[in-house]
């Protein structure tokens, strides 16, 4: 019987006897690849398990090789990654040497090389662990199959890794980003270098990247480094059955560890690793698609909530909804807008639409990230829209991300303004609902100002098109009595 391994403390040699593995080897001859070849079957029921792999590899391997086989009746989808010796056991991520999900069937490393989404470095010898994770699996089940190469030679030159620039300039000003966006080394469909080319075209200022389950990509980006173009490390944090979560603003070499449920209780851990690095934690699309994916993990333990993914629609709208019922409970989490972009021009998530722009201190990760901690950001359709949003009480101002300090009864007014829209609605929101509308200019240029009777707790704009999609949306301007950051 096949059984979970999330929670065991079985070795290696047990698994080996409950997935009822063969080994068949060929015979060893000195630089003659050995093939090992390991297979079963997962039941129905293995639905969202994890199944570990043994793999021995001896000394004086120069390079690795897995393919993976099985049947793809029914829609089969069985993710595949590998640990080398250092560790594999979840909440430990040392032996970390690559993750491809369900974009690929076969895979190399060595010294110097790795398929993307791969690790490259040294082959040490030890026991490796495949790991296969079946996320859509057939009534009847699943046979599966694993032909592992193992190549003798000599060690050719180590992997240096390139990881990107962190500062690109200190001038202050609101930069332009795609927070969520995949390449070759997770399921995109795009080179890092075609990645980046089409950023600057987009009038993109930074990149924040994030693949599936592994930061093989944020150990090269400074390869293809790009003039005025930040490209941030992230990861998209990826389980299907229950959500994705995009860790923003990492370290080149942290890996955030994905293999938990929500019984565990631990997922406070990993969000808490990503702050401790200075980045964020956002919720992912949480309503895309109804039956999978759909975010179970508890929403206090996260910084802000992808509310614009893609192309306008329905899901949006039901985030957006979301992140206003919590903004309504005194819980000031950051709205982020990003593609998700997979593949390139004229699909329905295009590099840079929509974007997040973000006031910072400056064009580097540090500056970026502490923007998006302040909540100093709002979200755009696409490179021409730029706006301001202001609130004033008495001689106090304050902007998009901060909190006006306004003593009870004072009145406070609101300005707008807004270019790269020439139809539509602006709307001026607060806990109540609606405060006010206007319609945007059709000159391309919308400036209003908006006395307010009443006091909210906090201010946004949303401008929709006239057949109501999003155009823009703020994040809130907050108002209290005391000074102070929102919600405390
Ligand atoms: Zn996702
Ligand atoms: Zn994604």
């Amino acid at each position: 019987m096949l059984r979970c391994a999330l929670h065991d403390g079985l070795p290696a040699a047990t698994w080996a006897l409950l997935l009822g593995l063969c080994c068949l080897a060929g015979p060893v001859a000195a630089q003659t690849p050995t093939e090992l070849v390991r297979q079963g079957h997962m039941p129905a029921d293995s639905l969202f398990r994890l199944f570990y792999v043994p793999i021995e590899v001896p000394a004086g391997t120069a390079e690795i090789r897995v393919r993976e086989d099985y049947g793809h009746d029914g829609g089969n989808v069985l993710n595949m990654g590998i640990y080398d010796p250092a560790g594999y056991r979840p909440g430990t991520t040392a032996g970390f040497r690559g993750w491809s999900g369900g974009a690929k069937t076969a895979f190399f490393i060595n010294a110097q090389a790795a398929s993307t989404g791969y690790v490259p470095g040294p082959v040490r010898p030890g026991t490796w662990h495949v790991l296969l994770y079946p996320s859509t699996i057939a009534p009847a089940g699943l046979d599966w199959k694993l032909t592992v190469t193992l190549v003798p030679g000599p060690v050719g030159p180590l992997f240096v890794p390139a990881p990107a620039a962190t500062v690109i300039n200190t001038r202050p000003g609101w930069y332009q980003g795609d927070l969520h966006l995949h390449t070759l080394h997770s399921d995109g469909r795009r080179t890092p270098a075609e990645l980046v080319d089409e950023a600057v075209a987009q009038g993109l200022d930074f990149i924040i990247s994030t693949e599936h389950n592994t930061n093989s990509a944020n150990l090269s980006w400074g390869r293809y480094a790009r003039p005025n173009l930040l490209v941030i490390n992230g990861e998209e944090v990826t389980t299907t059955a229950f959500g994705h979560w995009n860790a923003l603003g990492l370290e080149p070499t942290t890996l955030i560890d994905w293999r938990y449920v929500p019984a565990d209780s631990s997922i406070a851990r990993y969000t808490a690793q990503v702050r401790a690095l200075g980045g964020l934690a956002i919720i992912n699309h949480p309503f895309f698609p109804d039956t999978v994916n759909r975010f179970r993990f508890g929403v206090r333990h996260f910084d802000g909530i992808e509310v614009w993914n893609g192309r306008w629609d329905a899901r949006n709208e039901r985030a957006l909804a979301w992140w206003d019922a919590l903004l309504r409970q005194g819980r000031p989490l950051l709205a982020v807008a990003a593609s998700d972009t997979h593949t390139a021009a004229l699909s329905p998530n295009q590099l840079g639409r929509p974007r997040t722009v973000v006031q910072a201190t400056g064009l580097s990760r540090a500056g970026i990230m502490q923007g998006l901690r302040a909540r100093r950001a709002y979200l755009a359709a696409d490179r021409a829209l730029r706006l301001t949003l202001t609130a004033w009480a008495g001689g106090a101002s304050a902007g998009i991300g901060d909190t006006l300090v306004a003593a009870a009864g004072q009145r406070l007014e609101v300005a707008f303004e807004l270019r790269g829209a020439s139809a539509g609605t602006v709307t001026l929101l607060g806990e109540s609902g609606v405060l006010a509308t206007s319609p945007v200019a059709a000159t391309g240029s919308t400036a209003v100002r908006w006395p307010l009777a009443g006091r909210p707790r906090y201010l946004r704009v949303e401008v929709r098109n006239p057949t109501g999609a999003m155009l823009a949306l703020t994040n809130p301007i907050w108002v209290s009595s005391r000074p102070g950051r929102a919600g405390k």
